[in-house]
């Protein structure tokens, strides 16, 4: 591989509560000279007010910057205000933690990972997905510092969220599946721990189904652990391959075709379906687990048209044409797609 840098976060909190402790753990890890932290409207309440007051008792003095959106301006609005002795706290969702992830990356500066949700695998890869009018796929920034899940304001986000999260680790099975075949293909560079991390990660999901359910600190956890040992799959691989293949390209295919996409994990969970399908594998145990835990099985659930479904498919190979998948190098025609996309209930 071109870089085989393998950046892992130092400390790892994944606990009830553990937000009251970010000052002493800022402190332990001698990040506590300037803080900004990076939050967006609603995790403000949430995550940023319980961040501030630990930190206020540690007399820590921080800056506090809010983002709506993970666009290249919200990075540029966060990059000012960094200086060489501040440390980044991102607290919030995905888009928040993204951009706090790629705008200390730019300026060479720490950044711990806060999330509030456990909807993807972003929370802790060294990847960071910002939307790019021309790819919608991920930038290389860093891995954070620290992650400071806690578990408990996680559990009391929306339970679509983490089913979303339960099906972006489910896709990590068609993601391996196509990372083996483009290895044996096209002697993609390949890892043997990555690829079993990543199974593993997404075992601990379709293991744990009925323990997995709204409201529940445990269920949070589960989640933000396979979350979290999927993120070191990608870590150790020095690229997403672990955690997407040919159905993060259909997710991505329809981020391009919808006005109003779903959730990145629940388009994702689509894909697997439809691509296991592809390999020839279990796609119904798939549909099964992604039912267990609440996540969508079929387009119209999450307002997805079905020729956009078509389309998706037909365009997904394009996305990145130098990862190889299932999709091949010419994709599916659209008969098969329509074939595909029947068959397997997902229109
Ligand atoms: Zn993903």
């Amino acid at each position: 591989m071109s870089n085989r840098k393998i950046q892992m976060p130092r400390e790892v909190y994944i606990d009830p509560n553990i937000i009251k402790d970010t000052g002493e753990i800022c402190k332990s890890l001698r990040l506590d000279k300037k803080i900004l932290i990076v939050t967006g409207n609603h995790t403000y309440k949430i995550g940023a007010k319980p961040v501030i007051e630990s930190l206020e008792s540690h007399d820590i003095g921080y800056d506090v910057i809010k983002v709506d959106s993970a666009s290249y301006e919200s990075i540029s609005a966060v990059e000012e205000l960094i200086t060489p002795d501040t440390s980044v706290l991102g607290v919030g969702g995905g888009k928040v933690i993204d951009v706090a992830k790629l705008s200390s990356h730019n300026k060479g500066v720490y950044f711990v990972s806060m999330p509030t949700t456990a909807s993807h695998d972003g929370i802790v890869s060294p990847l960071a997905s910002i939307k790019d009018p021309k790819t919608s796929t991920s930038a290389k920034a860093q891995s954070p510092i620290a992650v400071i899940a806690d578990t408990e304001i996680i559990a009391q986000s929306s339970f679509r969220l983490l089913a979303a999260g339960c099906a972006d680790l489910i896709a990590n099975f068609t993601a391996i599946k196509d990372w083996e075949l483009a290895h044996r293909l096209k002697n993609a560079p390949f890892s043997e721990s990555a690829a079993a991390l990543s199974i593993m990660s997404a075992h601990l999901i379709t293991d744990n189904v009925a323990n997995i359910k709204p409201g529940l600190e445990a269920s949070a956890r589960i989640v933000m652990k396979s979350l979290f040992s999927g993120g070191m799959a990608i870590s150790i691989a020095g690229s997403s391959r672990p955690a997407s293949g040919s159905e993060h390209l259909f997710s991505h295919a329809l981020d391009k075709i919808l006005d109003k996409p779903a959730l990145h994990g629940e388009q994702c969970g689509l894909g697997t379906i439809l691509m296991m399908y592809l390999h020839g594998g279990d796609w119904k145990a798939i549909k099964e687990s992604l039912k267990a835990v609440q996540a969508p099985t079929t387009a119209s659930e999450i307002g997805i048209p079905d020729d956009a479904v078509i389309e998706a498919l037909i365009m997904a190979h394009k996305i990145r044409p130098e990862r190889y998948t299932i999709l091949g190098d010419n994709g599916i025609s659209k008969e098969a797609a329509y074939e595909l996309a029947f068959k397997t209930g997902v229109i």
